[in-house]
């Protein structure tokens, strides 16, 4: 008999930059393989649907963040695992959303900002550093770390493949995702 995996919502929170879409594809990869159901709610595509007209102010941040907690939600209570990446700044809201969800999983993709600065993937934190764009976290708006995430990822300091094992393993540990039969596993 085929052994399903728990509803679950991994939520992956850091700086921009700090590689949670990076982590997130090949997490789904990973668990897509061993065919647990898998949707990703990725932060920028959301702010595109379901929140979009949402700015960057306390509120709309907090607003953004109950939206995507709430179709987190209703997926993880119908056994999917839901891959969350968003920087989701506010330690309050990452812990109402955990209340709310239950089964919820964070993972802290924590790079100092100097790194995320260098890497500057989309070219925001120029945009930032030069006054065109305003309220970004890191920069001029807060980012409260995790205070005890069930994963940290150092990706400054750790390959993609490390981060993405560690979060499986945890996964796996509390009995989220079914463990590799041996066999199957690789050597
Ligand atoms: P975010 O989604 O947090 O804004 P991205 O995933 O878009 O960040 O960008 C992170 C960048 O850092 C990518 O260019 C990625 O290749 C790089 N990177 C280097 N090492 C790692 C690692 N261990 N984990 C994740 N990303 C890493």
């Amino acid at each position: 008999m085929k052994i399903e995996n728990r509803g679950v919502t991994v939520w992956l929170t850091g700086l921009s930059g700090a590689g949670k879409s990076t982590i997130t594809k090949a997490l789904e990869e990973e668990l897509r393989s061993r065919e647990c159901k898998v949707e990703v709610l990725d932060g920028d595509l959301i702010r595109e649907n379901l929140t979009k007209g949402l700015g960057f102010s306390k509120a709309d941040r907090d607003e953004n963040i109950r939206r995507i907690g709430f179709v987190a939600h209703l997926l993880t209570r119908n056994g999917v695992v839901v891959l969350v990446s968003a920087i989701s700044p506010y330690h309050e809201l990452r812990e109402e959303v955990r209340q709310r969800i239950g089964n919820f999983f964070e993972v802290y993709v924590n790079a100092p900002l100097a790194v995320c600065e260098q890497r500057d993937v989309k070219g925001l934190y120029k945009k930032a550093r030069s006054g065109e764009i305003k309220q970004f976290t890191g920069i001029n708006d807060p980012y409260e770390a995790p205070l005890n995430p069930e994963v940290e990822c150092r990706t400054d300091l750790e390959t993609i493949e490390e981060s993405v094992s560690k979060v499986v393993a945890k996964l796996e540990e509390l009995g989220y995702v079914p463990e590799l039969a041996p066999l199957g596993r690789e050597k």
